[in-house]
């Protein structure tokens, strides 16, 4: 046994970098705090500033309370507080920040300024701070409000800021903190600027509908209904917004949720949440939702992680279970009433003006005035028409069409006797004694897949302009990944331009996918583009961008073909390369032998 004791009590500006490893990860976190420190101080004008993507400098500005030349010290000291004196407080917190730890672990890794003033006079106190040291302390003119700046994050841990990823990357996490929060809080203004650009400019709205709006877009917030519950037993109360089942997306970007006022990842709710549109929704896709939940601050425990992110519930379960059946009872198919589209100039006009809704389940569907046209084609057959959104690229699968050059050798399914068409989804052929059953969605999915992946690999994807534009309003992150991607999107067809602030107009689309609404497979793409980061180049994602058009254009189960599509469907078939599967991986086509069905039958 040593001597010498060898445990140390750690040094303060040690404990804060520490302190800081939990709070601070990364620019946004920074942002996160600061924000929420200048709603904690009542502000509601909050302009946030950013330099390098927040490596070089994050600037947060308000007009709250501010701080007296003695808080201005103190309140860069670890565990320094105005929100909480006592344990049992921490069970009725009302404010975001209570832990003291965010300001001190800031100054710690940065070069800091904080500058406040809480009274009338006009005098306010500025503290600049280098890696935890007070540089210099002086009275500044200034507003009531306060300041904070911290440049060149991480700048004394240079392990640390070597985790910080690119500019862009790191701006995105930025600008989704700033969202989560001005959703939250419609009422106050938020500002957001990199270098000269502003890329976010939310002023004071009335309520959550208007900030939606203004955050993700009108044609977004026409889509969602609002929604209240109320359980007495635990006190808890469930408000917000609701996507209908159409409105999905790729990703679980779009699932906000706010506990008591705080944005909050936690799985229970989302499981809850998805468990609301259980078949509603495809596999794969989700919903769009702001979600907020009061509940006494007893039942919920937000002090489980520094950064907030994840809360504990007393009763878990009962949570569960009444979040799930109470977004179950609001999206009984019968409650949603149909919006008009704002999106094309005349939405009576054009085949463009109404979304397709793939996702849709056969009972909440609408017919589009598209099918009629595509029955009246098919002639002598008593269709009864199945009540499917999906407009029928009919004319692409006639023989005639000459999307695909002539078969080279073998054909197969060309030469398969069809017998008739089973539950408007398969088609039964039979080849020599055997029974073939074809996956006529998943058939079609993988024809137009490898018809786009070579023409793609020509350079020459036909594309078909539109006679009345698609306007799409995207939210930061898809016009992030979309501008950083325009010139690959146009090689696959698709011809988009800026039309000021969040607005795009989408003039051309892949002729494959003509007749067909773009824009949620444009928002599709860009959160695909998104998820897999901004430097990967669209190549690498490809052949999901690829998966993701087919899918769009295709026919889906539940349609009536008559035998000539059929007969130009199996063709097709037969030109494709990889004929087992379509690309989701599904089988296209399933053998039945005589033996087999003889055996069912015990013969
Ligand atoms: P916490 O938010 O957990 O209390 P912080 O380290 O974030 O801890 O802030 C310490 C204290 O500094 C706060 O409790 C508050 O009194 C004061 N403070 C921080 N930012 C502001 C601001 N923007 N306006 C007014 N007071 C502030
Ligand atoms: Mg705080």
């Amino acid at each position: 046994m040593s001597q010498n004791a060898t445990i140390k009590i750690l040094d303060e500006q040690l404990c804060n970098q520490i302190a800081a490893g939990e709070v601070v990860e990364r620019p946004a976190s920074v942002v996160k705090e600061m924000v929420e420190n200048s709603l904690d101080a009542g502000a509601d004008d909050i302009l946030i500033e950013l330099a390098a993507g927040g490596r070089k400098l994050i600037r947060v500005s308000d007009n709250g309370c501010g701080m007296n030349r003695q808080d201005v010290f103190l309140a860069l000291e670890r565990h320094a507080t105005s929100k909480i004196t006592q344990a049992e407080d921490l069970f009725a917190l009302r404010s975001l920040g209570f832990r003291g730890e965010a300001l001190a672990s800031v100054a710690s890794v940065s070069r800091f300024r904080l500058r406040s003033c809480a009274g009338e006079d006009g005098l306010g106190q500025e503290i600049l701070v280098e890696a935890g040291q007070v540089r210099k302390a002086q009275e500044v003119g200034m507003a009531r409000g306060t300041l904070i700046e911290a440049r060149d994050l991480f700048f004394n841990q240079p392990a640390r800021r070597k985790f910080l990823r690119t500019e862009q990357t790191e701006l995105g996490h930025c600008a989704d903190i700033v969202s989560k929060l001005a959703l939250a809080c419609p009422q106050v203004s938020f500002r957001l600027r990199h270098e000269n650009r502003t890329l976010l400019e939310l002023r004071r709205e009335k309520g959550l509908a208007e900030r939606v709006a203004a955050l993700l877009g009108r044609q977004v917030l026409e889509d969602m209904q609002q929604v209240t519950a109320m359980d007495e037993q635990i006190g808890l109360r469930l408000s917000g917004l609701v996507g209908q089942p159409t409105l999905s997306r790729s990703t679980t970007a779009h699932l906000y949720v706010f506990i008591n006022g705080r944005s909050i990842r936690d799985r229970v709710v989302q499981h809850a949440v998805l468990d609301g549109y259980r078949h509603l929704l495809m596999k794969g896709r989700y919903p769009v939702v702001v979600l907020f939940l009061d509940l006494p601050p007893a039942q919920v425990d937000v002090n489980v992680h520094p950064t907030k992110h994840e809360v504990r519930f007393r009763q878990q379960r009962e949570v569960h279970d009444f979040i799930a059946a109470a977004l179950r009872r609001h999206l009984q198919p019968a409650t949603w009433v149909q919006s008009p589209r704002g999106g094309s100039p005349d939405p009576e006009k054009t085949p463009q003006g109404r979304p397709v809704h793939p996702e849709r389940e056969p009972e909440t569907a609408v017919h589009d005035g598209l099918q009629p046209q595509y029955v009246a084609d098919s002639g002598r057959f008593p269709l009864t028409l199945p009540p499917v959104a999906t407009p029928l690229p009919a004319a692409r699968l006639l023989p005639d069409s000459g999307v695909f050059p002539s078969p080279q050798e073998g054909s197969f399914f060309a030469n398969l006797r069809y017998l008739g068409q089973y539950h408007n989804s398969y088609l039964l052929c039979q080849d020599g004694e055997d029974l073939m059953l074809i996956d006529q969605h998943a058939a079609h999915e993988r024809i137009g897949f490898e018809k786009l992946k070579a023409d793609f690999a020509r350079g020459a994807v036909p594309r078909q302009s539109l006679l009345f534009p698609e306007m799409l309003e995207l939210d930061f992150r898809s016009i992030q990944a979309l501008d950083a991607h325009l010139d690959e999107l146009a090689a696959l067809g698709f011809e988009i331009e800026p039309f000021g602030g969040k607005s795009y107009v989408l003039k051309a689309v892949p002729a494959l996918l003509a007749g067909v609404s773009c824009a949620p497979l444009l928002v599709d793409i860009a959160l695909e583009l998104e998820q897999q980061g901004q430097s990967s180049v669209l190549q690498d994602q490809l052949d999901e961008v690829l998966i993701m058009m087919a899918c769009h254009g295709v026919i889906r189960a539940n349609q009536a073909l008559d035998p000539r599509e059929v007969r130009a469907l199996l063709e097709k078939l037969d030109q494709v390369d990889f004929r087992g599967n379509c690309p989701h991986g599904r089988p296209v086509s399933q053998r039945l032998t005589l033996r087999e069905v003889e055996r069912m039958f015990r013969r």
